[in-house]
């Protein structure tokens, strides 16, 4: 295997920085390619130094200093190194803060793609077993090699340490933490899922983070749905499309965020089935996002939902008022600004939505009060928050009125979709279409669809029949106005 490392660590890595004592550079002299355009030239040269203050000069030389920038394309810098193990190690080790330096001198940057210029011999030998692709139309005069690990940048906020841990997500941070953790495969694939801005995408940067902390020699690539599509019509356009497969199928770790953007891209399913395949019969741990649980997803192949429930799937139920008040009271103790206890138990309880807007709350009400200098109250938050606040008032979603019928009544959100005619299920899903007409701007067609492609005379007959019952059994009244409550909060 080339990329053996037993034993190798990035020398310096962690051998406490050089500090600013010695900031005095030796000339560094980047090397860079002609065809390289002087502005980036000199942030690279920038970039480099950053990095070597960072990581010290040992690590540098070894490590940092031997790249060379190819080329600019697009927001991405190609960076080449000599072999193949080199441009492992640099991808799986430094990456990350190449990007982060390169980026911060030059932000057009936002990718960094690391590719070996083999010399002759290595890249005349094909690895065992490998087929050799025919001369490709497209190769260069030397043989450039797109990055082994073909991850997206990780976001370094997004930690288990900064993540918030309550009833409704804490399945799936346990599951993202077990997997994190384990050199084995504990659960394949784990598949996570829940509505926008719950933390699904912070779990996975979490997972990626703790993997490269905790046994660097893994490949971890994470990638959106919607990058791996972008790749994939990439590799095709370029008849490139064996260099993509090796990509993806020479990582150790796989997560793939918000696969239900593949609905209804055939080519790009039936590539992703291919990948997931191949990793999974390798047993290669292999992690997937999505907005639905994998039976509620449309328009992807009964192959591949079958496959993505072999593992542990894992919900992320939307917050509480418990867990919004711990995120913005963990959130708040990062900020400069003190939020009293009343206005954070007020955001926690007027904005429901999901996580991303709590946050979005603390920051905007932190700027105000730093600009126009007024004290955190709850008068002002009222006032600064007004839109957010309507916005949350008014939008109940068809899923969030199913998931509170379903915990309600204790049946399954595929309940809601069935064709099942057992009162115990017919009679909650009623409801929840009746709630649907009740609580949200939704036309009955609409509501029907949602309903498992029900006719609208369907919800109509459930509108009237619910309308009915309330009226003479006090039980289900008192049933659909806890609901109400529940759901408008
Ligand atoms: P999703 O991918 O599910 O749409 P994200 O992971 O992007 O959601 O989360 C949105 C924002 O909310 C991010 O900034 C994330 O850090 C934050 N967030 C979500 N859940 C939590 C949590 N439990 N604790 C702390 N922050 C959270
Ligand atoms: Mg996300």
């Amino acid at each position: 295997m080339e990329n053996e490392t037993g034993g190798v660590r990035p020398v310096g890595a962690s051998a406490g920085s050089t500090g600013k004592v010695a900031s005095v550079d030796p000339p560094v002299s980047s090397p860079v390619s002609s065809s390289v355009s002087p502005t980036v030239s000199k942030a690279w040269a920038r970039a480099r130094a950053g990095l070597r203050s960072e990581f010290g000069d040992e690590a540098f030389r070894s490590w940092i200093g031997p790249l060379t920038l190819e080329a600019v394309r697009g927001s991405t810098a190609i960076l080449s190194i000599k072999s193949r193990f080199l441009r492992d190690w640099v991808s799986s080790n430094y990456r990350d803060r190449i990007l982060g330096h390169f980026n911060g001198e030059m932000p057009a940057i936002e990718a960094v793609d690391l590719v070996a210029k083999v010399s002759a011999p290595e890249a005349g030998a094909p690895r065992a077993g490998e087929a050799r692709s025919p001369a490709r139309p497209d190769a260069a005069a030397h043989e450039d090699e797109a990055d082994s690990t073909p991850s997206l940048p990780l976001e370094p906020r997004y930690t288990f340490d900064s993540f918030v841990v309550g009833k409704p997500n804490e399945l799936a941070y346990a599951a993202a933490q077990r997997v994190a953790d384990s050199e084995d495969i504990p659960f394949n694939p784990l598949f996570i899922h829940g509505g926008v801005g719950l933390g699904k995408t912070h779990l996975m940067h979490a997972m990626a983070w703790r993997i490269r902390e905790r046994t660097p020699w893994r490949r971890v690539a994470y990638i959106s749905a919607e990058k791996f599509m972008h790749r994939f019509v990439q590799a095709l356009r370029f008849n490139d499309t064996l260099s993509f497969k090796d990509q993806f199928r020479s990582v150790d770790v796989l997560m793939v965020d918000d696969i239900q953007f593949i609905a209804g891209k055939d080519a790009t399913q039936e590539e992703f089935f291919h990948t997931f395949n191949a990793l999974m019969d390798e047993r290669r741990q292999v992690v997937v996002s999505a907005d639905k649980s994998p039976s509620e997803l449309s328009g992807i192949e009964e192959r591949l939902i079958s496959r993505f429930n072999w593992g542990l799937v894992a919900d992320v139920h939307p917050t509480t008022y418990e867990l919004r008040l711990g995120i913005l009271q963990a959130k708040a103790s990062t900020m400069d600004c003190r939020f009293p206890d009343k206005v954070l138990e007020f955001i926690a309880h007027k904005i429901q939505s999901n996580v991303r807007e709590l946050e979005g709350a603390l920051n905007r009400m932190a700027a105000h009060a730093s600009l126009v200098g007024r004290t955190l109250t709850i008068e002002m938050a009222a006032d600064v928050l007004k839109d957010v606040l309507r916005a949350n008032e008014r939008h109940i979603t068809i899923e969030e009125i199913q998931r509170s019928v379903c915990a309600h009544f204790n049946i399954k959100m595929t309940d809601m979709s069935s064709a099942r005619r057992a009162r115990a299920v017919a009679r909650p899903r009623q409801i929840a279409m009746y709630l649907a007409k009740m609580l949200t701007s939704r036309s009955l067609p609409e509501i029907g669809r949602k309903f498992g492609n029900r006719d609208h005379t369907t919800v109509m007959h459930a509108v009237r029949k619910i309308e009915e019952l309330r009226a003479i059994d006090p039980s289900i009244n008192e049933d659909v106005e806890i609901l109400i409550r529940t759901l408008r909060g």
